[in-house]
């Protein structure tokens, strides 16, 4: 099996052809086409499994060409940066929750190669680093973030940084790691999109080594009925 003719947009095959990825690893061969059709979709995965890329991949292509009609009107950076713009509000189409630094770092270096010439920003957030330089980088654009759970209720709870309302995919990668007693409340907050007004087609996928009771009900609220489970 090849990534060639599974339905994929070809700026995308190119960057998995860049990526030096010739076969899809299992978890990409189900997870891939389960998402480009449009599922929900739990995942049940370790690390070195390629499951960064088996979430990475479809959500990208999706969106790849649509950019323009779901995204926020964008800041003209041809021109330089305007820093006047600063404090404008981020709204990501994709986001992606990991819970530390070490891995939303892996994942968006992986997003940064995946959306070479697709029109989508990818930006990180983390706890443990000054979120001044963080604001900034969503302040001149971001289509995907990938952030730590702290990191993204902070930003959400300020002022004209970010905002939920435009996501249509929402991606939960280790989740059993951050369902710990106190986190679950904030896990509904974040993929309910917090306070903002979510509207048209919204997709959740979850990638978790285990599937606690936790997880199960978490998945039971905001998961399709028909979605995809592969382990
Ligand atoms: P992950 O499980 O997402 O942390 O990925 C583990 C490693 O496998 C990463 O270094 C990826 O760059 C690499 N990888 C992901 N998908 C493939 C693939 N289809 N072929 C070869 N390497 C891959």
């Amino acid at each position: 099996k090849s990534f060639k003719n599974t339905g994929l947009h070809p700026v995308i095959e190119e960057n998995i052809d860049l990526c030096g990825y010739e076969h899809p690893t299992p978890i990409q061969a189900y997870t891939i086409p389960a998402v480009l059709k449009g599922h929900d979709m739990i995942g049940v995965a370790q690390t070195g499994s390629g499951k960064t890329a088996a979430f990475l991949v479809p959500c990208i292509s999706k969106l790849m060409g649509k950019v323009k009609k779901l995204a926020a009107p964008r800041p003209n950076i041809a021109v330089g940066f305007d820093p006047s713009r600063e404090g404008v509000r981020a709204e990501p189409l994709i986001l992606i929750v990991a819970p530390t630094r070490e891995l939303c770092c892996q994942i968006f270096d992986e997003a940064r190669r995946l959306c070479y010439r697709s029109m989508l920003r990818p930006c990180v957030a983390y706890g443990g680093a000054p979120a001044r330089d963080q604001v900034s980088q969503l302040a001149r654009g971001c289509d995907l973030l990938v952030a730590t759970p702290g990191r993204l209720l902070d930003f959400m709870s300020r002022p004209n940084v970010l905002s939920l309302a435009r996501v249509r995919y929402t991606i939960i990668d280790e989740a059993d790691e951050m369902l710990h007693d106190d986190w679950e409340q904030e896990m509904l907050k974040i993929m309910s999109g917090g306070d903002a007004n979510t509207d048209g087609d919204h997709r959740y996928l979850l990638f978790s080594a285990t599937f606690p009771k936790r997880l199960q009900k978490l998945a039971a609220k905001f998961l399709a009925k028909d979605h995809v489970h592969v382990s």
